[in-house]
């Protein structure tokens, strides 16, 4: 069992080499983003409250989103060899709900993958950033256009869309709430010995690779 934070600021590369990684190692990719997509799509009240949050680039409260990471956990637990968090925790006080979450189901955070990027590379990567709608599979008009415009995994070619807190004022404002709130994480878990810094500025592939080697050699020491 590995558990893992995936940390850095949003348009980094999270989501896809979270998806890379679990992929490879059989382990669970839990994106609290996702999970709060999911909420908005199925119209629940949480969902409801999350949405002006999210469009607006700032954070949901801290108990909706430990409450939908806390059932998504119990929920994946038995079948699960590990986890990854994909943007979570967000906030030093969600750094402790984690332990204490993770502690109550007898587990613990291995260690923190802090991937890294330019601004303007973020920004580049963010603003041509699309989605399939079925699956989820991330595109990027540039450097990896869906093929006809449609998803290259789903069956029956899942429609392709930007996500609606892409566009440049939301994008700004979520730099700035990772910069104030997001960030302070990163001495947080430095100070625990934790940090495993990958350069993510490069191509997915030389990324990926790069996180890949960078955890290895952190597992085994
Ligand atoms: P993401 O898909 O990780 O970029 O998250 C999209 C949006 O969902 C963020 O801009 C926040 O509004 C919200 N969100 C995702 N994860 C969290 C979290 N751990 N804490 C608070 N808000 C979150």
């Amino acid at each position: 069992m590995i558990n893992l934070v995936f940390l850095g600021a949003p348009g980094v590369g999270k989501g896809t080499m979270s998806d890379l990684f679990c992929r490879d190692r059989k382990l669970n990719h839990i994106s609290t983003g996702d999970l709060l997509r999911a909420e908005l799509a199925a119209g629940s009240d949480l969902g409801k409250t999350a949405k002006g949050y999210m469009e607006a680039g700032t954070l949901v409260p801290d108990e909706l989103v430990a409450q939908l990471l806390g059932k998504a956990l119990k929920a994946r637990l038995a079948e699960a060899n590990g986890f990854v968090f994909d943007g979570y925790p967000r906030t030093i006080n969600q750094a402790n709900l984690l332990d204490q979450t993770l502690a109550q189901l007898d587990l613990e955070l291995d260690g923190v993958v802090l991937l890294d990027a330019a601004e303007e590379i973020i920004l580049m990567r963010l603003t041509g950033r699309r989605l399939c709608k079925k699956c989820g599979k991330i595109y990027h008009t540039q450097f990896n256009p869906p093929p006809n415009g449609r998803c290259e995994v789903c069956d029956d070619g899942g429609e392709i869309y930007q996500r609606p807190d892409d566009n440049e004022e939301s994008v700004r404002q979520r730099l700035i709430t990772y910069a104030e709130q997001t960030k302070p994480l990163i001495d947080f878990y430095d100070e625990r010995d934790m940090l495993i810094p990958v350069d993510a500025s490069g191509a997915k592939d030389d990324n990926y690779a790069k996180l890949t080697a960078a955890v290895d050699s952190y597992l085994s020491e």
